[in-house]
């Protein structure tokens, strides 16, 4: 049976080498595959966990793809090689690219390689703040919060909102403007 679309909502995110162009590059592998529907700000942010390393530039994006949750981590984990990430880097440390899969439609994953809703969701500034800029009122499926919920308990903090890419708006068919590799 063929597999209708899911709605997708991943985190990008950079601290090495020109961290928007490593960005750009992953947006424009992504609107091969998946109808990219649209991009957040871009931020500027804390790293946490390790915090002595270069700011990151986060974003959020939604898709619609019929790539089932494994298949999608696999091209995301091939987009990372591209972008120059190699496996093997210090946990949460430095990388020129991560792409992580923060929910699929209401799906729960639970393997050794995937987990969705992505686990640390609720405790990351650098995902909520921009993952409501495209879904404040999507509730969390394990959780029962909604985004802008889960986002007022957490707070703010260490997340900086930077000037405009050009992807921020989209007319919904033309593909984003400003993700091009
Ligand atoms: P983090 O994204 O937490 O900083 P990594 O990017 O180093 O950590 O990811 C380590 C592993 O996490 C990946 O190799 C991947 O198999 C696994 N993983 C588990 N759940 C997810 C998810 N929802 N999205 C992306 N990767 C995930
Ligand atoms: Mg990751």
């Amino acid at each position: 049976m063929a597999s209708p679309s899911a709605t997708v909502y991943l985190s990008l995110g950079a601290n090495l080498g020109d961290r928007l162009a490593n960005l750009r590059l992953a947006l424009a592998r992504l609107q091969t595959l998946a109808h990219l529907e649209e991009v957040s700000s871009l931020y500027e942010t804390q790293p946490q966990g390790v915090t002595d390393q270069p700011l990151f530039f986060n974003a959020v994006c939604r898709l619609s793809t019929g790539l089932e949750p494994q298949a999608l981590l696999r091209f995301l984990k091939n987009l990372e090689w591209e972008a120059g990430r190699r496996p093997g880097g210090q946990t949460w440390g430095p990388r020129p690219i991560d792409l992580d899969i923060l929910l699929y439609d209401d799906r729960l994953v639970d393997a050794p390689e995937l987990t969705v809703p992505h686990p640390r969701l609720a405790e990351r500034a650098f995902v909520l703040v921009p993952l409501c800029e495209l879904a404040p009122e999507l509730r969390h499926p394990l959780l029962g919060k909604t985004m802008e919920e889960l986002l007022a308990s957490l707070g703010e903090k260490g997340v900086k909102k930077t000037a405009p890419t050009g992807w921020e708006k989209s007319d919904g068919n033309e593909g984003i403007a400003g993700a091009e590799a």
